[in-house]
């Protein structure tokens, strides 16, 4: 008997989860991979940045794992209104849910909803062309800037600030978004971390990149860098700090841009009254490993404050969670009878695309030693017809895919251009997009 598996998000963790099922020796399979948006991939398409073309080409492998027998992307299906959780445990012997981490953490100090303080987060999936954030979502009409945190998503949105639009013309970033990069103002941007470069999150490729930035001088302050002995750092921290301390001596070549990487500074209050004006910070030290207020403060001016202090996941109908560690509690990947959990629901938002894979595996192994085939009674296809709920499917998501290589080629551009919103999808692959007032009824449980 064939065993039915329904996965419920289509980033990696998802996918690496749906390639674990239908790799394993243990019996027959049939793979659902569910997803609210109508594309798949997750992050790999609207939070990897579009100039990290080497890791997007991960879309390559992800595309064969949907490809392959017994797998089947079920797209445009949101878990709350279109299916259950309940639903799910009635149209499959077993539900993984994958869907990532899709909120910005809060920092908790006075001014964070300002106008102008805004989550990068937000400002990855604009760049990205993620059809919850429109392109009018942001301009760049900011001259100074300051990203607090000093993780790889910081990395990211300082780059894509520091670059020129041209330097984004030949990567799927939308026209839209494209147009208003070229419009930015942006002349200065702070990165600021609350502890000292040995600490940071970035890894040494990506710190790299900011140093071979064409349109923007890079520097840090010599006694902010300052490490000491080095020899107790892992290699991967001391290259950070090598680098972080070589840009303290480099003198400013009068790029248009200039990035000040910042340590030894947390925010305390995001100043202005109607908007952003500033950050005030303090300088810390760490007391027995912990990060301590030195009392002595500083303010840097901004127009824009970004927040870059991490992903976290938001809870799903009918789904247990932990608000605490803001995951899905689990053991092994196991979250209660016949319901699971992989990715960063499952362990929070760490580690590289990869680790997905080795963490699925784990999910796999927990769910093949206890789920039972024929143990679901009803079909998720009549469940989706008796609601008039039509899922995207694979082919729908190839008719987008040429719909966004035929827009690029038009626009003499890379290989692909994202289109904008869920209707520009649905209408490229000749579907009508559905109206508020055609929405099905929802679920019961
Ligand atoms: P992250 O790596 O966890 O970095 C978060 C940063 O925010 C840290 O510097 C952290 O400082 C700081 N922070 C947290 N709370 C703060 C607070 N209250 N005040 C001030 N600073 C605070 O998170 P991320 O940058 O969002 O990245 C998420 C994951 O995606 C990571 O695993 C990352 O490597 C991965 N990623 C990878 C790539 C790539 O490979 N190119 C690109 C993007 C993202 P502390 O260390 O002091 O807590």
């Amino acid at each position: 008997m064939t065993l039915r598996v329904a996965i419920v998000g289509s980033g990696p963790a998802g996918i690496y989860t749906a390639e674990a099922l239908t790799k394993q020796s243990e019996g027959p399979v049939e793979v659902d991979v569910l997803e609210r948006l109508p594309t798949p991939y997750g992050l790999v398409r609207y939070g990897v940045a579009p100039d990290h073309t080497s890791i997007k080409s991960i879309a390559g492998y992800l595309q064969r794992v949907l490809e392959t027998p017994g797998v089947r992307f079920l797209g445009g299906l949101e878990l709350g209104s279109d299916v259950s959780a309940g639903d799910l445990l009635s149209c499959y012997d077993a539900v993984v849910y994958c869907t990532g981490a899709m909120v910005d953490r809060r920092l908790g100090v006075p001014g964070e909803d300002l106008p102008g303080s805004v989550a990068a987060t937000d400002f990855v999936n604009w760049y990205c062309g993620h059809p919850d954030v429109p392109p009018e979502t942001f301009s760049l009409d900011a001259e100074e800037i300051v990203v607090i945190g000093v993780g790889n998503v910081a990395v990211d949105v300082v780059r894509i600030m520091a670059k020129t639009a041209d330097e984004l013309r030949g990567t799927d970033v939308p026209e839209e978004v494209l147009e208003r990069l070229a419009a930015s103002r942006v002349k200065r941007i702070h990165m600021v971390g609350r502890r000292g470069a040995e600490h940071a999150k970035f890894t040494l490729k990506e710190l790299r990149e900011l140093g071979d930035l064409l349109n923007a001088d890079v520097l840090t302050f010599p006694d902010e860098v300052e490490v000491g002995d080095l020899t107790a750092l892992s290699r991967q921290v001391r290259g950070n700090v090598d680098v972080l301390r070589s840009w303290s001596s480099r003198p400013p070549a009068d790029r248009p841009r200039r990035l000040e990487v910042r340590f030894w500074l947390r925010p305390v209050e995001i100043l202005g009254v109607s908007h952003v004006e500033g950050v005030r910070l303090e300088r810390t030290r760490l007391e027995d490993g912990r990060v301590t207020g030195t009392g002595e403060f500083e303010t840097i001016p901004a127009d824009m404050v970004m927040r870059s202090v991490g992903y976290q996941s938001v809870a799903l109908p009918g789904v247990p969670f932990d608000s605490a560690s803001m995951t899905v509690p689990n053991v092994a990947g196991k979250v209660s009878d016949r319901q699971f959990v992989a990715g960063w629901l499952k362990r929070g938002p760490t580690g590289v695309i990869g680790t997905n894979k080795s963490d699925a595996a784990e999910t796999v192994r927990t769910l093949l030693a206890e789920a039972v085939p024929g143990t679901a009674t009803a079909r998720l296809d009549d469940l989706l017809n008796a609601r008039g709920v039509c899922a995207v499917t694979y082919k729908d998501w190839l008719s987008i895919e040429a719909a966004e290589a035929e827009l690029a080629a038009g626009l003499k551009r890379g290989e692909r251009v994202k289109l904008v919103g869920r209707d520009a999808m649905l209408t490229a692959c000749g579907r009508v997009a559905r109206r508020a007032s055609e929405a099905p009824e929802a679920p019961s449980s």
